[in-house]
């Protein structure tokens, strides 16, 4: 293995304990040419809609879009695929929100950890609206209502959704499990569900 490569491997296993340690439970490689993107995905933002549609520069319609990302992906190295599993019961609860805020963490150190390292157009991708779990007590977004910066800069990610990417098939893409396992969290129902966030290192 050439010497870059070996540096490279040596960064992505250091990007990948430092997300475990910092709460992922797992971190898979994948090569960005594999994550499923689907421009039908995108369009279920808007109809049959999201309740945070449009409230953040996260979401769309102020995100760049599946086409933008697909450009994104061939200009990418390599993609992480950051899995966080939880009791189902915790994403029908009050901690849900604590849970996805803890996924806009690990996916943001993860990018700015490999920015650090020199991968300097590496971008994270989480789920859920950053206006919803970081701005829920303020009537607006901070950037939208007045052109002012982010509260948040360091945490909030925008969602994998608005570009259009299918998660639970790139999670199986990563060897996360059958789609069975892959499926979404049921109300009602005991066992383990999941959240995941995506990092293109570029
Ligand atoms: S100010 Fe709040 S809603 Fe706006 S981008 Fe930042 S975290 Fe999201």
């Amino acid at each position: 293995m050439a010497l870059l490569e070996v540096e490279f491997e040596r960064h992505i296993a250091v990007l990948i304990r430092d997300a475990c340690l910092a709460g992922a439970t797992e971190v898979r490689k994948l090569p960005p040419r594999e994550i499923v993107v689907d421009a039908q995905m995108a369009s279920y933002c808007r109809e049959p809609g999201c309740p945070n549609y449009g409230m953040s520069p996260s979401c769309p319609p102020h995100v760049a879009g599946p086409e933008a990302f697909k450009a994104l992906l061939g200009r990418s190295s390599l993609a992480l695929v950051v899995r966080i599993e939880v009791p189902s019961a915790v994403l029908f609860s009050e901690e849900r929100r604590e849970v996805m805020r803890l996924l806009h963490e690990v996916v943001a150190g993860i990018e700015r950890s490999a920015v650090r390292l020199g991968y300097r157009e590496s971008k994270a991708f989480a789920g859920g609206s950053c206006k919803d779990l970081f701005c829920l007590n303020h009537a607006d977004c901070q950037v939208l209502a007045g052109g002012g910066h982010c509260r948040n800069p360091e945490f909030a990610r925008p969602s994998m959704s608005g570009f259009g990417v299918n998660v639970a098939k790139t999670l199986e893409m990563a060897g996360f499990g059958g789609v069975a396992k892959n499926g979404p969290a049921v109300r009602g129902e005991a066992g383990t569900s999941w959240v995941a966030g995506l990092v293109l290192i570029a």
